[in-house]
């Protein structure tokens, strides 16, 4: 029996992202960490942007895997500077894919939020996300082509208890996915975001010390388990590819089942 000559050169698989640009916010640890090895893995070159020295790791396991990493520094909650900031970005390349992960989230009865906490979550989770999007997303839509996948929550559908200011952030990065999705869909630019389940990274670190609440999440959750950053970088992969260049406007939970209990 004859076997099959191999194609000269294998089909692209839709997920791949080689010759991407991906930047990714607040890569230094927890889900950017992960969902930047996820991006540079599938083959994209990665743009590492957050505070001085924090993605220095990431920056070095990237590397490792041999994947062409940029860093720069960004505080999302200095306005002033992301134009400046994003014009560098822009200086070195076109952007493909931008990751609005980093987000902070602060724990206090809704009557005792200080005016300055309640700020300071919605300055880093939605106006520097919007500001920094409004800025890398531009030439996208000038382009005619670009990928914007925004880590958003179940606290983007759901109240949660104590974390005010963060379900209000998180339901307005959904609205906003929705809105740019409605706006730059037709030219071409896909607009998303993912809402990650109960992950064990520093973010719920409190939830986690907490027996009730902690046995109480787990008990919810029909997959048995905590999430791992690991477990949302492939969503992330799926929503930068072609794959998804008919996906918009969507907020796709992977929470190991929670949202359908
Ligand atoms: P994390 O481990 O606390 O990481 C937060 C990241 O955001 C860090 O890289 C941090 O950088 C960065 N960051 C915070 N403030 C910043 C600022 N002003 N400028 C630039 N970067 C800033 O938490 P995580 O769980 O990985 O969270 C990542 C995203 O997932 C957040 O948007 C979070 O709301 C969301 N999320 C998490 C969960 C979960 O269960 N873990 C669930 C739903 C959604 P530094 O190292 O410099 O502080």
């Amino acid at each position: 029996m004859t076997a099959l000559a191999e194609p000269a050169t294998a089909p692209r698989s839709p997920f791949d992202l080689t010759g991407r640009r991906a930047v990714v916010t607040g890569a230094g640890r927890g889900l950017g960490r992960a969902v930047a090895l996820g991006l540079a893995r599938a083959g994209a070159d990665v743009v590492l942007l957050g505070r001085p020295g924090a993605q220095d790791g990431t920056a070095q396991a990237l590397e490792a895997e041999g994947a062409r990493t940029e860093v720069l520094d960004l505080d999302l909650a200095d306005h002033d500077v992301i134009g400046q900031v994003s014009a560098d970005v822009l200086a070195a390349g076109e952007v493909d894919v931008l990751v609005n992960n980093a987000g902070i989230i602060d724990r206090a009865d809704a009557v005792d939020v200080a005016r300055d906490d309640w700020d300071r979550v919605l300055d880093v989770n939605l106006t520097g996300l919007f500001l920094l999007t409004q800025q890398l997303g531009r030439p996208m839509v000038e382009r005619g082509h670009g990928k914007v996948v925004s880590i958003a929550s179940l606290l983007s559908f759901q109240g949660g208890i104590r974390v005010a200011s963060y379900a209000a952030s998180k339901h307005a990065v959904a609205g906003l996915t929705k809105a740019l999705a409605n706006e730059w869909g037709p030219a071409g630019v896909q607009v998303n975001a993912i809402a990650p389940g109960y992950i064990a990274t520093d973010n719920t670190t409190a939830l986690r010390e907490d027996p009730a609440r902690s046995a109480a999440i787990l008990d919810r959750i029909p997959a048995g388990r905590w999430g791992a950053a690991e477990d949302v970088a492939g969503a992330a992969v799926f929503l930068s590819s072609s794959a998804a260049d008919y996906v918009n406007g969507h907020v796709l939970v992977v929470d190991g089942g929670w949202m359908s209990r």
